[in-house]
């Protein structure tokens, strides 16, 4: 008989788990530090990489750690993953083990990452380098000047703007750089970027991967040879995921395709009334036929996501306002959860740039950011209508 490679949805519930001697259908829960062996010679077996295996639970190498790590890897098409304590700790591990010569950073990034890239890791002689989405010609130059890794997000925050994952990973790589997308936005339901040509995923799996706003944890997929560099760091850093959090991801893994797709149908129904609202400027999301990005996120991108940005006619005040008055939509700074959350971005995310920089970067005072969650469509709309009163 011969198997089918399995399709999407059946890895996100079957890749990687574990079979266990009881016939459990899930990996269980192995919270120990530390595993034993019948021998020194099994020892050393795992210890010198000849064979895989549990050893020491920070090193990762905990069957709950590597069951989820296999489940992630098969999500983004990777041969490999390593599990991280949050999302920064994954993006720290690679800049530190890939960026030494200097990180280019396109378009808006969440701030924790501008904030690591432009204050941090410069006091390491790392150098930070950013362009917007049109300064992308400056980035050959960049690329000459020794920088070796090329990091983005796509769709970005709050705007949605699209980044050419494919082109952008011919640039860099005619140049001998890396790339790496952060995939939080869109999740692997709606885009894979290493198919698209770039060499590293990075998620904050907090958000659409752990998907209930109740774990905090990243990941970082590519091939095996060019993670295996970043898994020392990670080791000595401390930055292991803990196996009871593995197994809580592992268990949001297995619906991430039924959660992901009613969201996006969901956001494309809120995008379509709000573009209609005559308190509503602008509404910025891919799934729009006018929205400026719509071509490229056709083509990258097999659905269109949850997040959407609203502008509110009224300015800065007014998108308070509106905020304020939200019931259903929570007013939290976080994404890719069961609930829909709202946050007015230059009090929150982007409150750390001053409002130049925000103008530079496109951000108005005037803009709500959405997460849409797994409510009633009608019931969002409805909220949202209140609240534009
Ligand atoms: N990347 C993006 C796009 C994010 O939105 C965030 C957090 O909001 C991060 C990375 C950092 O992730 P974490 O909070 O899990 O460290």
């Amino acid at each position: 008989m011969t198997t089918q490679p399995a399709a999407f949805a059946t890895l996100c519930v079957h890749a990687g788990e574990i079979a266990d001697a009881h016939g459990s259908p899930h990996t269980p829960i192995y919270t120990t530090t530390t595993f034993k062996f019948p021998s020194t010679a099994a020892v050393l077996d795992v210890v010198e990489g000849r064979k895989a295996g549990a050893l020491y639970t920070r090193y990762g190498l905990n069957p709950t750690i590597q069951a989820l790590e296999e489940k992630l890897a098969a999500l983004e098409g990777a041969e490999a993953a390593w599990a991280f304590c949050s999302g920064m700790a994954a993006e720290s591990a690679l800049f530190l083990t890939y960026g030494r010569t200097g990180i280019v950073c396109l378009g808006d990034a969440y701030g924790g990452t501008l904030e690591l890239l432009s204050s941090q890791l410069p006091t390491l002689g790392i150098p930070g380098y950013f362009l917007l989405g049109d300064e992308l010609d400056a980035l050959p130059s960049l690329l000459k000047r020794g920088a070796g890794l090329v990091f983005f997000e796509t769709p970005t925050n709050p705007a949605l703007e699209q980044f050419d994952i494919a082109a952008i990973s011919e640039i860099a790589h005619a140049h001998g750089a890396l790339v790496a997308v952060d995939n939080t936005f869109a999740s692997p339901v709606n885009q894979n970027p290493l198919l698209l040509g770039a060499d590293f995923v990075v998620h904050s799996a907090t958000k659409y991967l752990g998907g209930h706003s109740d774990l905090t944890a990243g990941a970082l997929m590519g091939a095996k040879s060019a993670l295996a560099p970043v898994w020392s760091w990670r080791k000595n850093l401390g930055q292991a995921i803990a196996p009871e959090i593995a197994a809580q991801l592992a268990r949001s893994l297995r619906t991430l395709p039924v959660r992901v797709e009613r969201q996006n149908a969901t956001a494309m129904k809120v995008a379509l009334v709000m573009q209609a609202h005559p308190q509503v400027e602008r509404v910025l999301y891919p799934g729009l036929p006018d929205f400026p990005g719509h071509a490229l996120a056709k083509r990258q991108m097999k659905g269109f996501g949850g997040m959407l940005t609203i502008e509110i006619r009224g300015g800065g005040v007014a998108a308070t306002r509106v905020a304020d008055k939200l019931k259903l939509f929570a007013l939290a700074p976080s994404l890719g959860g069961v609930e829909s959350l709202a946050t007015q971005p230059c009090t929150t995310t982007h409150h750390g740039l001053t409002p130049e920089e925000r103008a530079r970067r496109g951000i108005s005072d005037a803009m709500l950011r959405l997460s849409v969650g797994l409510e009633d469509a009608d019931d969002l709309i409805a909220d949202l209508k209140q609240a534009l009163g």
